[in-house]
């Protein structure tokens, strides 16, 4: 194996040449549409609630939870008082999923498939705000049993596939919204680099008492930061620049001419051997 010679390379020069071939190091903000569910264009607006799917979502419901009567999809305009004791997380809304007519009936929930794709060498964190509605009143005066939690999941997809999740680790209390977070770091190799990234939001779904309450996740303010973290090749790169920085440093250090006291020295070393 032939290895450089430190001697005739620029250690600045190297290192110059492997932070070009580094992905960025900082935090890039994947785009999601509507992350906030500030957007209710198209939605049926009843008091504090909107009806229908959220705009840049559509519903992932493979055992048809929402044709039942009785589910609602849509936002929540909490006013830090009924049903929530905060605001919404981020601007004035949150996304529901309420569910009094089908119960225990499988998963289900919003999905977005974004522009964006799984790159290599690349860390992901996907963080979600998830509420544990209270049993409340609404605007219109109709009481809500909501007690207890039927469960979320946080899922970050690439080309359709689950890579990465939050199955209901957080103890959420009545009221209140907590974050997921889901962090996923891609290597060199992944089976589905390339392919775009999505995330679902989900209702679990698991009536935690026979004939108990209604079932209701929220969610508020998606986001999903990526940050590009450096190629073996590019650290072998930046460390070889580091030992011909070394290197360099002692050659100086070596050429550097004597003092005048050591110039003294030498001189009267000199006479009292002549
Ligand atoms: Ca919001």
């Amino acid at each position: 194996m032939l290895f450089p010679d430190f001697r005739q390379v620029s250690p600045l020069f190297v290192v110059l040449i492997a932070l070009s071939t580094t992905s960025p190091s900082r935090a890039d903000l994947v785009t999601i549409q509507n992350a906030g569910f500030e957007d209710i264009t198209g939605q049926t607006v009843s008091n504090e609630f909107t009806l229908g799917t959220p705009v840049g979502w559509s519903l992932y419901d493979p055992n048809g939870v929402t044709s039942v009567a009785g589910t609602f999809t849509g936002t929540l305009f909490p006013n830090g008082t009924d049903f929530f004791n905060t605001t919404a997380p981020e601007g004035n809304r949150v996304s529901i999923l309420f569910n009094r007519g089908a119960q225990g009936s499988g998963a289900y929930g919003y999905e977005q498939t974004l522009a964006a794709t799984l790159q290599a060498n690349t860390d992901y964190s996907l963080s979600v705000e998830v509420g544990n509605i209270q049993s409340g009143t609404s605007e219109s005066g109709e009481f809500f049993n909501l007690d207890d939690f039927p469960g979320y999941r946080v899922e970050l997809l690439a080309g359709g596939v689950v890579i990465a999740q939050d199955n209901n680790s957080l103890i959420i209390t009545e009221g209140t919204f907590a974050t997921s977070t889901v962090n996923f770091s891609v290597g060199a190799v992944h089976a589905q680099l390339g392919q775009t990234l999505g995330i679902r939001l989900l209702n679990l779904n698991v009536p935690p008492t026979p004939s108990g309450p209604d079932l209701e996740v929220d969610f508020d303010n998606v986001t999903l930061d990526a940050t590009g973290v450096p190629e073996p090749a590019s650290l072998w790169l930046m460390s070889l620049g580091g030992i011909g920085m070394i290197v360099t440093l002692r050659r100086r250090r070596r050429m550097q001419p004597r003092s005048a006291d050591q110039h003294n020295l030498i001189a009267s070393a000199k006479h009292l051997d002549g």
